[in-house]
């Protein structure tokens, strides 16, 4: 594992101080400071053409109100100078992968979103439990990771998860990104909204935890939302990945937030 450099840290200090003239520092995992923005980072009103299959002309050609809520790829309403990523967890809760994320994220102060399987979550109320008790939030990442198409409202798992969890669940990831205006109005009328990504870390391929943390620091940007996996196969490659990230990014000035940009 490699430590910031001392140039790192030297850009990391002048970018705090820097961006210290406009906003108040915070620690890292809490609340961004309320102030205006003039140039807010807006989700990109586009659906990216690796994600669009299906979904018909893209969104940008219809300017009108439209009932279908967008994919959110990016952290919303990030402050335009403040470094923030949103990490989020796919597949889980998995009782030998989550806990062990959960105590990294605890040591490093950072915050994420558990986009978690219905049955699994049915098979783990505890770790739905300590998910919400670490402060993290939670995302429907659909019943089995199967969606019918003709009736995509079925295999949501938007209701037992609020029940299991006592709390809300406001956002939804498609799996395997797969989205659909179907699916998207499902979502929306189910009080959701989209979930995407920005960065695929590509833990999933398991291609090792050196090409996983390389992906991440070669694509991250202020307000990316970052692909990570604690459930749905082996996941050491992910963890020990994450061991060196949560760092890395620290070094890097970014703090870790909600993809709602809280
Ligand atoms: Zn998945």
């Amino acid at each position: 594992m490699r430590g910031p450099t001392h140039f790192e840290i030297r850009a990391c200090a002048l970018a705090l101080l820097v961006y210290g003239l406009a906003v108040p520092l915070v620690p890292a995992g809490t609340a961004p400071p309320a102030i205006p923005v003039a140039a807010p980072v807006v989700a990109p009103d586009v659906v990216p053409a690796a994600e669009a299959a299906g979904s018909g002309p893209p969104a940008a050609v219809d300017e009108r109100p439209s009932p279908v809520p967008r994919v959110v790829y990016e952290v919303v309403d990030a402050p335009a100078l403040a470094r923030t990523v949103a990490l989020t967890f796919d597949d889980g809760p998995d009782p030998r992968w989550t806990p062990q994320v959960l105590d990294l994220l605890a040591r490093h102060g950072a915050v994420a979103t558990f986009c978690l399987l219905g049955e699994n979550a049915a098979r783990h109320p505890d770790l739905v439990a300590d998910i919400v008790d670490a402060g993290m939030r939670l995302c429907d990442h659909s019943r089995t990771h199967e969606l019918d198409p003709a009736a995509p409202q079925d295999g949501l798992a938007h209701d037992e998860l609020v029940e299991l969890a006592g709390t809300g669940v406001e956002w939804f990831r498609a799996p395997r990104g797969e989205w659909s205006r179907a699916v998207q109005v499902a979502v929306g009328a189910a009080g959701m909204r989209p979930l995407g990504w920005s960065v695929d870390s590509r833990d999933w391929t398991r291609p090792g935890t050196g090409a996983i943390v390389r992906q991440v620091q070669q694509h991250v940007h202020p307000g990316a939302v970052v692909l990570l996996h604690d459930g749905g196969g082996p996941r050491e490659q992910t963890v020990e990945a994450l061991e060196e990230l949560l760092p890395w990014l620290a070094a890097q000035c970014y703090s870790t937030a909600f993809p709602d940009g809280r």
